[in-house]
């Protein structure tokens, strides 16, 4: 009995291993696609994975030595591309996961680039902005051999943002001699940022659940929407569903979820959040994460972390669309769940897709010193985003497979037609 346990318990463990997850859909994807078992070989793992150690001075005059990590997927495509990670879970595998995931979105929305991501493991709520910078240089050090505007391009991911991105820029420019705004993206505008970088993972999170809305027949005004996560994603996508007209019934944070169902206060939360996203624990009346994912909504949005969404809880889901804006929220078996009860499931790879595309908008302006306007990024970034949805939907339809596996089966052929060509296999 104990034994049965024990095994149930690792089946579940694997089921969690993203990385072993996404290998999974990556050999899928390649078999249904009838490319050669060598080509899994050199998808299957980044390239590079570089481990590096960073001391960092911090205020009280001792040494703390922080752990971090560049993986590079492929690069048959063109440079690197892909956020940097600050937060105490990251783990190696993770990293090479989400890197992984970078070749997939590159893909799908067709930006020149293979996938790139970084991740230090280390808690950015509990430093000051010194060590923070501090680490953010040490960092870019570190890796500096590895990275550069044409060879891997760095940009925010959760609990990094817009300073950091300037601190790395500065310290690359200093080993570099040059003034390298094209290093990294995600950067202030008074840097060379683009406008819209900010909003453009909830932005292109926005289109995708418009376009999943219009399939399933749902009328976005008065929809009801939950989203898990009050990050970057999550804030402004809360913002957009509001002006769009639907109702957002419920947010969370780390801390815990709140809930209204005759709609929350968007503008209120938005005003009150700190830079972590951190926001219910000014209130008294709060509910678990797990109770907001089964809440009775039209639309669930989990905009937070890994693993969600898994074979526990997704009997209960409620929802009649999932978008994910996370990275990997939900399991392969939720995955397949969720399918067979009839939910819609807008796979991470390609909802949460808008973030980089719109870093490929500001590389190009940095590039070509040549700034364009906000319409313009909207508009750029509005027709990639409708173009990709449609691509992926339409290939689950016609290949008769979710949209996970239709949007791997997309954004994995790029690559290896690259690395084909290239003699690589
Ligand atoms: N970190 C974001 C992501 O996971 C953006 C990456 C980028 O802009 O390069 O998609």
């Amino acid at each position: 009995m104990a034994a049965e346990k024990g095994a149930d318990h690792q089946t579940m463990e694997a089921s969690r291993d993203v990385l072993k997850s996404t290998q999974t859909i990556i050999h899928e994807a390649l078999e249904k696609l009838g490319y050669p078992e060598e080509v899994y070989e050199l998808l299957k793992e980044p390239v590079r994975m570089l481990t590096v150690k960073i001391p960092v001075r911090m205020d009280d005059g001792t040494v703390k030595i922080f752990t971090g990590y560049r993986a590079q997927h492929n690069d048959a495509v063109g440079p690197t591309k892909g956020g940097v990670r600050f937060h105490p879970d990251v783990t190696e595998n993770e990293v090479k996961a989400l890197s992984i995931w970078m070749t997939l979105k590159c893909g799908i929305v067709n930006l020149p680039y293979g996938g790139g991501k970084g991740g230090i493991i280390c808690d950015p709520r509990k430093m000051s902005f010194r060590e923070l910078e501090n680490l953010s240089r040490g960092y870019v050090r570190a890796i500096s051999q590895i990275v550069g505007p044409t060879k891997d391009i760095p940009a925010p991911d959760v609990f990094t943002n817009s300073q950091i991105m300037a601190w790395m820029m500065d310290e690359y420019s200093r080993i570099d001699e040059f003034n390298s705004p094209g290093f990294i993206t995600g950067k202030p505008l008074v840097l060379g940022g683009s406008h819209g970088r900010e909003s453009a993972t909830a932005k292109g999170v926005t289109i995708c659940i418009r376009e999943a809305a219009r399939k399933k027949g749902i009328d976005l005004k008065g929809a009801r929407v939950v989203i898990q996560g009050f990050g970057n994603a999550g804030s402004f996508l809360a913002k957009f569903m509001h002006d769009a007209g639907a109702k957002v019934i419920g947010i969370s944070d780390a801390y815990g979820a709140l809930h209204d169902p005759e709609g929350l206060d968007i503008d209120y939360l938005l005003d009150r959040r700190d830079s972590f996203g951190t926001v219910t624990t000014l209130f008294k009346n709060t509910i678990t994460n797990k109770e907001l994912l089964e809440l009775d909504c039209d639309i669930l949005v989990p905009a937070a972390i890994e693993n969600q969404i898994t074979e526990e809880n997704a009997h209960n889901i409620r929802a009649k669309i999932v978008v994910e804006a996370a990275n990997g929220p939900t399991t392969l078996e939720a995955t397949e769940i969720l399918t067979n009860r009839g939910i819609l499931l807008v796979p991470d790879v390609l909802a949460s897709a808008g973030g980089v595309t719109v870093s490929y908008f500001e590389w190009v302006q940095n590039n070509q010193g040549y700034y364009w306007t906000e319409e313009e990024v909207e508009e750029k970034l509005e027709k990639v985003l409708v173009q990709s949805f449609n691509t992926v939907y339409n290939t689950s339809r016609s290949r008769r497979v979710n949209m996970r596996l239709a949007a791997y089966m997309i954004g994995v052929r790029r690559v290896a037609e690259a690395s084909r060509f290239r003699g690589w296999i």
